[in-house]
């Protein structure tokens, strides 16, 4: 999710779509462009779609990361990026492509989910809040927006089932914007802070072996509840590595910890 200036957003391409706005689109096996999109892309993955995905594959969040992810640290940046890596042929298809269209839908990523249309976080200084902003961006090539089938905002993230991708995305998000303020110091974005900061939101299994394989639960306070809840569950568990990062790095305070 790009972070945007909120006096930037008029001037950004696609056409903006506010809740009350509709919009046409259809996308089906008969389209001729059929899995057109699903190929050459540069496709950032979010946590909650790396959790998603390596369930859904029977992976380890480690084996996942080794196989299909490349993480990316461009020069200047204060977190790296992490993007789905496609498969080596010529047309760079995406991995979880076939002929029948995508392999993973159920568990497709956030950006698959909601395309064509896009999701940006901007921040109003004016105003000191973050307001979502939403653009419908299809390529030329994407015959789905010649269709006759109308949404709204709301309309279009229910029928792709979006609701919880959302929701991880933006509090990700969030903490994106903090990051680019450069919390590391002398230590750099590949410190060690960084490097747990990466393990907290990118690699739920070697996370909770750190929350309960080392000396974590003698440093922070979790409730027994919490405790059980990030045992069993990776999305709990993600939440709450997103909640003990902003502690961690900024001294957030935090429902779920609290330093003992
Ligand atoms: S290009 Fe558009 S219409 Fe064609 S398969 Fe992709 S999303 Fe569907
Ligand atoms: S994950 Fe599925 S929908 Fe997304 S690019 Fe790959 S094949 Fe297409």
């Amino acid at each position: 999710m790009k972070r945007i200036d909120i006096r930037d957003v008029d001037h950004l391409p696609g056409r903006r779509i506010r809740p009350s706005d509709r919009f046409r689109f259809r996308c089906h096996p008969g389209v001729k462009c059929f899995n057109r999109c699903c190929r050459n892309l540069n496709l950032f993955l979010y946590p909650y779609d790396v959790v998603r995905l390596k369930n859904r594959l029977g992976l380890s969040s480690d084996a996942f990361l080794d196989r299909h992810v490349d993480v990316v640290l461009r020069e200047g940046a204060h977190f790296p990026e992490v993007l789905l890596r496609m498969a080596d042929n010529r047309e760079r298809t995406c991995p979880f492509l076939t002929d029948e269209g995508c392999s993973v839908y159920p568990d497709r990523p956030d950006t698959c989910r909601g395309f064509p249309v896009e999701r940006g976080l901007a921040y109003d200084a004016a105003q000191r809040r973050n307001r979502l902003v939403y653009f419908f961006r299809p390529p030329d090539f994407c015959l789905g927006q010649h269709e006759d089938t109308e949404w709204d905002l709301a309309g279009w993230e229910k029928d792709q089932e979006a609701g919880d991708y959302h929701r991880m995305t933006v509090r990700w998000a969030e903490i994106r914007q903090l990051l680019e303020e450069n919390p590391w110091g002398a230590e750099g974005p590949e410190g060690r802070r960084a490097k747990m900061t990466f393990m907290a939101a990118y690699n739920v299994d070697r996370f909770r072996q750190f929350v309960f394989e080392s000396s974590f639960l003698k440093r922070y306070a979790v409730k027994k509840k919490i405790r059980q809840q990030i045992r069993r569950s990776d999305t709990e568990l993600l939440k709450f590595g997103f909640e003990w990062i902003r502690l961690f790095l900024w001294g957030l305070p935090a429902s779920c910890i609290r330093p003992r």
